[in-house]
């Protein structure tokens, strides 16, 4: 057992480096090629299968299960890519439950879906593992575009760009692609460096090049982009967090739960990285699930999520909220922090319990104190150094059809853009279909979206 497992405050090593490994597995073990033909057996390859239309990416599901049950893997798996280029880490991070599984017909008649983020699992690491890239590019068009942000909205974009034949450049703030599949989603969701293979694996399709630490509105500007290049796709994602607004929330060790996350996803070496003992979630969202459970998986002995609203408006599906409390976190729901105590690092939360009514949310006269010697906020991220000239809508790039803002010439999609729902597949669809957009008006080409 580590001398440091039971220390107060923040502090690393609380678990062995064997017992880190164990924890940090990967959370849904692919299928064996035996496992994935008795799973796609069970589909009724419906007609108007309702698992297509509940995809945001529209991949002909019950086509690639039978695919897979005729034993021919890799069409399969072409199947999924021609809609979702991300298919890889689209079957590892999609909430399938309240997706294409929640709509599968088996779900309604049995309480138990077609296993369909498996299977594409199966399907696409079976291609992807091959090494080679299986699309091919369209002869060059002359054009240019440039892409900001290389997460899953840019580099969707620029990969269906990139095959009909444009000539594609990537701006991105960061030293590494991926957006939030490189630095923010769980460990244990995308393990062995997968994010870093998919987008090598992407970027193999030629006409891509990426540039890094190259912020708009730093070393960039949009004039200067739209000057240089025929077409401009804005893929940014929110790179700011909100503020708790709780008296005292300065104090130290009160942090970001997407920054503890990011350093998580970027450790080489998880038993140094410090962890509390009691360790308070603000949120209710998915970032506020994958802080609580990576920090339980690091060794914190008591985690409690705190969330404002009853439980049911949680950000994180059911399955999600299970898999929390599965690994011992504590969900309290009802309740939003007032104050942040402790001299010089935080040592207790102050909430006060809330109503939700008709007229909003109000704080009653009902307070309870958490000990807490790590905080992690995880109530939201916002937009930050959007270009002015862009017209917003509700805190977002106003976006109207396949992603045209209110500038000639300037598209944008995924978590920076209005009409998604902060997915990593809705960011893809809104990337693929921007790239759609752009390539018909560069060329007068139809547009060829699936569903
Ligand atoms: C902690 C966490 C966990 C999540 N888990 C899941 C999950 O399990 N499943 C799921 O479906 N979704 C999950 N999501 C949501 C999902 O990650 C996002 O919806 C998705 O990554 C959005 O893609 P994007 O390309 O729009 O933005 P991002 O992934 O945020 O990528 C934006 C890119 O733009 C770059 N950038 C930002 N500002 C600038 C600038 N000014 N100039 C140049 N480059 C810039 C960034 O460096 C980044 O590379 C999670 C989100 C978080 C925060
Ligand atoms: S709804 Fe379910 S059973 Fe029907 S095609 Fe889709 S996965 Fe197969």
């Amino acid at each position: 057992m580590s001398q440091a497992r039971l220390s107060p405050g923040v502090v690393p090593g609380r678990l062995t480096p064997n017992e880190l490994v164990a924890n940090f597995v990967d959370v849904a073990p692919p299928l064996t090629p035996h496992e994935a033909r008795v799973a796609a057996d069970r589909c009724y390859f419906c007609h108007d299968a309702p698992c297509i239309t509940a995809c945001p990416t529209s991949i002909d599901i019950p086509l690639f299960i039978r695919q897979i049950a005729t034993e021919t893997p890799d069409a399969a798996a072409m199947t999924i890519f021609h809609a979702n280029i991300f298919g890889g880490m689209c079957a590892r991070v999609c909430p399938t439950e309240t997706l294409c599984e929640g709509a599968c017909v088996r779900m309604e008649a049995e309480g138990k879906p077609v296993e369909i983020g498996a299977l594409q699992r199966f399907a696409t690491d079976g291609l992807m593992a091959r090494g080679s890239h299986p699309f091919k590019r369209a002869p060059s068009t002359g054009k240019r575009v440039a892409v900001v942000g290389a997460g899953p909205a840019g580099l969707s974009c620029a990969h269906r760009l990139a095959a009909k034949g444009h000539d594609v450049t990537i701006f991105d703030a960061r030293p590494k692609p991926g957006g939030l599949n490189e630095y923010g989603i769980a460990s244990y969701k995308a393990v062995d460096g997968f994010a870093q293979a998919e987008v090598d694996w992407l970027l193999g399709i030629g006409g891509i090049q990426i540039r890094h630490e190259q912020r708009l509105g730093e070393q960039i500007s949009l004039d200067g982009l739209k000057a240089e290049y025929d077409a401009v796709f804005l893929g940014m994602g929110l790179a700011g967090v909100n503020a708790l607004r709780a008296q005292g929330e300065d104090r130290r060790n009160v942090l970001d739960a997407v920054s503890f996350i990011r350093d998580l996803r970027q450790a080489t070496d998880l038993a140094a990285l410090p962890i509390g003992r009691d360790v308070v979630v603000i949120g209710g969202g998915m970032t506020a699930v994958d802080a609580a459970v990576q920090a339980r998986l690091l060794g914190a002995e008591n985690v409690s999520i705190v969330y404002r609203r009853d439980q049911s408006r949680m950000g994180a599906s059911r399955h999600e909220q299970d898999h929390a409390t599965a690994n011992g976190v504590r969900i309290i729901c009802n309740a939003a922090p007032v104050a942040v105590h402790g001299n010089g690092s935080v040592v207790e939360v102050e909430f006060c319990y809330t109503t939700d009514g008709p007229s909003g949310l109000t704080l009653t006269d009902n307070r309870f104190r958490l000990k807490a010697d790590q905080v992690f906020r995880a109530i939201g991220q916002r937009l930050q150094g959007v270009p002015e000239e862009l017209k917003l809508q509700n805190g977002k790039i106003a976006i109207t059809g396949p992603g045209r803002t209110s500038l000639g010439g300037v598209w944008a999609g995924g978590d920076c853009a209005t009409g998604g729902d902060d997915l990593t597949v809705t960011a893809v669809a809104q990337g693929r279909d921007a790239a759609e957009d752009m390539d018909a008006l560069l060329t007068g080409r139809p547009v060829e979206i699936p569903g």
